[in-house]
Parts: structure tokens; C-alpha cells; sequence
């Protein structure tokens, strides 16, 4: 069993996070940055990183020096590398300050290049969570996206994990893949829970206009009646997953007792988070910054020009810190406190932004927590509205 999680998240936690951009597939949802290779040369890759770790440790020797309490490498499809090499990644990271034995080192895997071989070497190499991509166990479903494996394959995956020894395996799902009905989705939850993993994520694919996926899957229902089609298949997960015993604490997230992504919480709580590769995101002490997501750039200035790679950096104003702990802080089951948004502007604006809640409340959006407010489990689904509505009552107050 792992320890208390909280005392490894928060504001004073560091966390470690690698971009590998390459990957084989062209799903039609894929948001991410990424570079098309069937076989790509890692051995550059990895000295790339070596070498911004070792400027970044210059730049920010305070955040290096501690110990972060998870790591995680995420793409792309980092799977594609062997595990051997993935562990020489790992070492290049450990040069900062030791980790302890608690830490958690995840690793994002496409089923299709986990098994009973790759598994156990995962391990060796310094893993001990795999998040295993694997969105339905339904095969039409996995054609439709394009995966390129088949249910029988995903749950082989899994289970050459369980097997290995991993304590830790997390699931993404995903919702609202054109031709799913509420029963095929029901059946990939119960296969999800039947294989006991300790995490589940439930994407919902619909939502970006520009994503092929969001189109063919509009074209099958009327605006209102996919609204309504997601909702069910949210609300189902929900459901199903709460009956099984896992804790929904943030919109898309389940866990079993004692195994919610320390990763993903610590961002949540706006930890110190630095991140390496090609398109990886950071930020401390309120700065955040994101690498261009451009692998040559990347490899030339880091390996040609010894420097660090192109980035975008910006300060957070007082503002846009207290917009960030209104969206992060909702969308968790913890919920938002006052003293979050005090912390950077002050109890000025909490009158007009409890003013809010309040009204919220009444229509059924919120609750009252002790220092703060959080959703209600019937309007998770439209989070993100409700959040809109808190932000425009702290802009309101700026107005
Ligand atoms: S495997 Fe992942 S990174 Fe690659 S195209 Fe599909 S969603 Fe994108």
C-alpha cells in the first residue's frame, strides 16, 4: 500500500515529466504532439534530454535539488523504445535529487507494445505505474479510432502488467467514439472493473471542432441528442465505476482507494512541475512555460548549440493565478477554497465570487464545503460551464 498521497502532492511538490513525441499511429482524435516514425533513433533523443535536464538543474537548482514525488513519461507512444532504454531515461532524470521508494514513475503505454516480455522489463527499468491507453475493449470501437490492436490484445496487455507485478495500472477510456452505444460502453466498464485496475480515466473524444473524430461523430446525432448520448455514457461511468468502489476525484478520473495519479494531483494543485521534450509543459513559482513542439528545433539547439530549446514562457498575473485555482479547484472532488483565490488577489473579490456560488447552489451546480464550494456529482458533466460562470464573477469584480 502506498502512502498517504496528500503528503506527497500539493504546492510543495516537484514533479518530473518527459515528452517522447514518436509514435506509429495516426489516430483521428490525437491532440498531441507528435512526430510520425515507424523506427526512430532514440540515442539522439536521450542525449537531448540529458542535456536540458543538466541546463535546466542550472536554471532551477532549488526545484531539482528535491525529490519529486512522480515522474511521468508520456507521448506519443514512449513504448515504442525498449524498456532498457527507457531505463536510461529514467537514470538521466535520477541524477537530480534520489527519489524515494514511494515515488510514483509512470509510464503511458499503447497495448500494443506491452506483454509478457515487455512487462517485466518495464519494471526493471524503474516503472512501478503503467497508464495503459487502451479506450475500449470493443474491437469496432478500436477500428473505428484506428488503434491498431484488438480488445483480446488490450486485455492481454493489462494483465501481462498485472502479472509482472505492477501495483499501480491506470486505464484511458474513452467515450463518445462514433458507433458506441451505452451498452458497448457498459461493457468496456465492466471489462475495465473486471480486470481490477486501480485507475481509470474516461476521455470524452467529442468537443474539438477541427478533430476528424468530433465531425464523423456529429454527423451521427443531432446536436441535442448527442449532448444527451454523452451525458448517458458519462453518467454510466460514473455509476459504475462509484459501484465498484472507486472514488470519482476529478471530472475524468477514478481511483481505487489510495491510487489517484499523485502526478496529475500535484498539477491540479498547481505543484512545481518541470517538463522535458519536445512540446513539454512546466511551471514554478508561477511561471509557466511550454517547449516548442518542434523535434528538430529541439535537437539542434540542444545538441548543436548546447542551449535550451525554443520555449514560450509567461508569468501568471495575480489574475490569471486565481482563474487557475477557480478551473483546477472545481474540477476536483475536493472542490475549491476561498483562501486559494485570496492567496493571490486578496478577500476582495471572495463576496462577489460566494455571491456566485450561492446562486449556483440553488439551481443545483454546487455545494457549500467548509472554506469554499465544490460541484455537485450531477453537474460534473458541465464542469466547464460552471467554471466559465465563476471566472466571469471574478472579472466581473475587476470590471
Ligand atoms: S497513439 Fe497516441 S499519440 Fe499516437 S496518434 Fe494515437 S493518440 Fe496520438
Amino acid at each position: 500500500m502506498r502512502p498517504d498521497q496528500a503528503s506527497l502532492a500539493g504546492d510543495s511538490a516537484v514533479t518530473l515529466y518527459v515528452h517522447i513525441p514518436f509514435c506509429c499511429r495516426r489516430c483521428a482524435y490525437c491532440g498531441t504532439f507528435r512526430v510520425a516514425e515507424r523506427e526512430p533513433d532514440f540515442d539522439p533523443f536521450l542525449r537531448a534530454v540529458a542535456r536540458e535536464f543538466a541546463l535546466r538543474r542550472e536554471e532551477s537548482p532549488a526545484a531539482l535539488a528535491r525529490a519529486p514525488a512522480a515522474v511521468y513519461v508520456g507521448g506519443g507512444m514512449p513504448s515504442l523504445f525498449d524498456p532498457k532504454r527507457l531505463g536510461a531515461l529514467l537514470a538521466i532524470l535520477r541524477e537530480g535529487a534520489p527519489w524515494s521508494a514511494e515515488a510514483e514513475v509512470t509510464l503511458e503505454v499503447h497495448p500494443g507494445s506491452l506483454d509478457r516480455d515487455t512487462a517485466p522489463a518495464l519494471r526493471e527499468a524503474g516503472f512501478n505505474r503503467l497508464h495503459v491507453r487502451v479506450q475500449s475493449f470493443r474491437n469496432a470501437e478500436l477500428e473505428t479510432l484506428d488503434r491498431g490492436y484488438t480488445a483480446e490484445r488490450a486485455r492481454e496487455a493489462v494483465l501481462s502488467a498485472r502479472e509482472a507485478g505492477f501495483r499501480a495500472i491506470s486505464l484511458d477510456l474513452r467515450y463518445g467514439i462514433p458507433g458506441q452505444t451505452l451498452d458497448t460502453w457498459t461493457t468496456t466498464l465492466k471489462e475495465a472493473i473486471a480486470l481490477g485496475c486501480e485507475h481509470v480515466v474516461c476521455n470524452q473524444t467529442a468537443g474539438r471542432e477541427e478533430n476528424l473524430h468530433d465531425r464523423l461523430l456529429r454527423g451521427h446525432f443531432p446536436e441535442s441528442a448527442l449532448d444527451e448520448h454523452l451525458l448517458a455514457e458519462y453518467q454510466a461511468a460514473a455509476r459504475r465505476l462509484g459501484e465498484a468502489g472507486y472514488e470519482h476525484y476529478e471530472v475524468q478520473s477514478f481511483a481505487r482507494a489510495g491510487w489517484a495519479s499523485l502526478y496529475a494531483r500535484a498539477a491540479w494543485q498547481r505543484g512545481t512541475c518541470h517538463g522535458f521534450g519536445p512540446g513539454a509543459h512546466s511551471f514554478e513559482d508561477g511561471v509557466r512555460w511550454r517547449n516548442a513542439a518542434d523535434l528538430g528545433a529541439y535537437l539542434a539547439r540542444l545538441l548543436e548549440a548546447g542551449r535550451q530549446p525554443p520555449r514560450e514562457r509567461y508569468r501568471l498575473s495575480a489574475e490569471n493565478a486565481a482563474q487557475e485555482e477557480i478551473f483546477l479547484g472545481l474540477r476536483q472532488a475536493a472542490g475549491l477554497r476561498w483562501a486559494a483565490v485570496a492567496r493571490h488577489l486578496g478577500t476582495a473579490p471572495l463576496a462577489g465570487l460566494e455571491r456566485k456560488a450561492r446562486l449556483l447552489s440553488a439551481q443545483g451546480f454546487l455545494e457549500p464545503i467548509e472554506g469554499g464550494v465544490r460541484l455537485l456529482p450531477q453537474a460534473w458533466f458541465v464542469a466547464g460551464s460552471v467554471v466559465r460562470e465563476m471566472i466571469r464573477a471574478l472579472e466581473d469584480r475587476a470590471a
